[in-house]
């Protein structure tokens, strides 16, 4: 007999339509079970990741002393409490001391914690501390502004409150220049967003 934590994901998920009053026979839902497993394996995926395969090696010696700034990295998450989506974009920025990543990890770092259940105090910690971890550079800052479904569709329906969080570690957390310079470079905003 197959143990009960083996059963797929899909046949729990025909439980939970069953469960809400659905009929998982119907056309519309013939396939949504394996469709929902799959998707849930996507947006958990992160599980499944590490630092160190995420970075790859793309880190380089570079006598760099300007700030390094990614802004507007769009995340897609999920939160721990309701497992409904959280979204929005994190602000990313380091000073380096005498190594340097390459950009494009920084978005694969976001999305590698992104894509597990989060909180979005976590998930912007998670960013902080890891590159700071893997650069040991003189500082960390982010700011992540997000949008939660379990806010907009349920509990409080506010669809149009934001939450701000941030992480400031070593020369952002003790000198108001840096953070003040990492401020005004992240205010102006993207038009596309
Ligand atoms: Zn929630």
């Amino acid at each position: 007999m197959r143990k009960r934590d083996d059963e797929p994901i899909a046949s729990l998920m025909n439980k939970i339509l069953l469960k809400i009053g659905e009929d998982p026979s119907r056309e519309g839902l013939v396939h949504t079970p394996e469709r929902a497993e799959k998707a849930l394996r996507f947006l958990t995926s992160g599980y499944q990741m590490d630092v160190q395969g995420t970075v790859n090696g793309a880190l380089f010696t570079e006598k760099c002393d300007e700030m390094v700034v990614v802004k507007d990295i769009e995340f897609y998450s999920m939160c721990e409490h309701h497992l409904l989506p959280f979204f929005g974009i994190m602000h990313v920025a380091y000073l380096p001391k005498d190594k340097v990543i390459g950009l494009s990890k920084i978005p694969r770092l976001v999305d590698m914690f992104a894509r597990r259940l989060q909180v979005q105090e976590r998930l912007t910690q998670d960013v902080a501390r890891t590159l700071q971890e893997v650069l040991d550079p003189k500082g960390v800052g982010v700011i992540c502004e997000a949008r939660h479904f379990c806010m907009m569709m349920r509990g409080v329906e506010k669809q149009h409150s934001g939450t701000v969080t941030s992480a400031m570690l070593g020369a952002f957390r003790e000198r108001k220049e840096t953070r003040d310079e990492f401020l005004s470079l992240v205010s102006h905003r993207n038009p596309q967003f």
